[in-house]
């Protein structure tokens, strides 16, 4: 017994003399502070925001909601607003609703990993996503129930007006960006629950219909953004244009 703890003892010796060796090249381990991690390449697609930060949990996008295209809803003295009359989304001739772009402070939280929640929570009125330029989707209703129908004359010349105390939005394709600053089948930015937006387009130039989408308004794919595919939500040209019956996954929140 005596002699068998005595070779347990010396291969513990052995053993911790060897620790010791290779403990000279074992290199330090930086813990990053959490309020410091770097922000996933795609998000930083979002160009219109004030700040974009990662606390490992949620991305913070920080914005002043104002579009970075000309709108007849700026007000006269502002250098991007410009008079317009014409045609709209669907053709109708634009008629100017009486509100006006109000810089706003809105705090968008929305999750680092998007995943799927079976509980599909309703959007809400109001924002329900970022555009790349800081702009907020809304979902396709104008009030509790009521269809856009009567809003979409008022959507000026790149489809976005803003609601009675200022806040610029697109319920639709938002032209400038699908047509300036991304493409047709580019990322637009994302919805609170952290899945992306596209176009109205497929990356191979085919129109996306309601009808290849899931009732979230969404489906799953490659792009060039997720090479390992994502589930991503499209605009369409028709109702409800971006968002169906609900969140795919868990939103985050937004604070105004
Ligand atoms: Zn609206
Ligand atoms: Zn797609």
């Amino acid at each position: 017994m005596k002699f068998i703890k005595m070779v347990s003892f010396f291969s513990f010796i052995v053993f911790f003399m060897n620790c010791s060796k290779t403990d000279t090249t074992t290199t330090t381990t930086i813990v990053t502070p959490s309020s410091n991690l770097a922000v996933p390449t795609v998000y930083l697609k979002i160009y219109g925001a004030s700040s974009i930060t990662n606390d490992g949990n949620y991305i913070t996008i920080k914005t002043k909601n104002l579009p970075d295209h000309k709108s007849p809803y700026y007000p006269t003295t502002n250098s991007l607003y410009e008079a317009y009359s014409g045609p709209t989304f669907t053709g109708v001739n634009f008629m100017k609703n009486p509100n006006s772009i109000v810089e706003q402070s809105a705090t968008y939280k929305i999750p680092v990993n998007a995943q799927v929640n079976t509980a599909h929570a309703a959007t809400p009125l109001g924002a329900i996503g970022i555009a790349l330029n800081g702009v907020a989707f809304f979902n396709q209703y104008a009030g509790p129930s009521q269809p856009l129908s009567g809003e979409i004359v008022s959507f000026d010349k790149y489809y976005g007006h803003p609601q009675q105390s200022g806040v610029y939005h697109y319920h639709v394709e938002p032209l400038y960006l699908t047509t300036v600053k991304s493409t047709k089948s580019g990322l637009l930015g994302f919805l609170l629950d952290g899945f992306p937006v596209y176009g109205p387009q497929e990356e191979d130039g085919t129109l996306v219909y309601n009808t290849l989408l899931d009732v979230y308004h969404g489906h799953s794919h490659k792009t060039v953004d997720y090479p390992n595919g994502t589930y991503h939500y499209h605009f369409t040209n028709e109702a409800p244009y971006l968002n169906g019956s609900g969140f795919y996954g868990t939103p985050g929140t937004i604070t105004q």
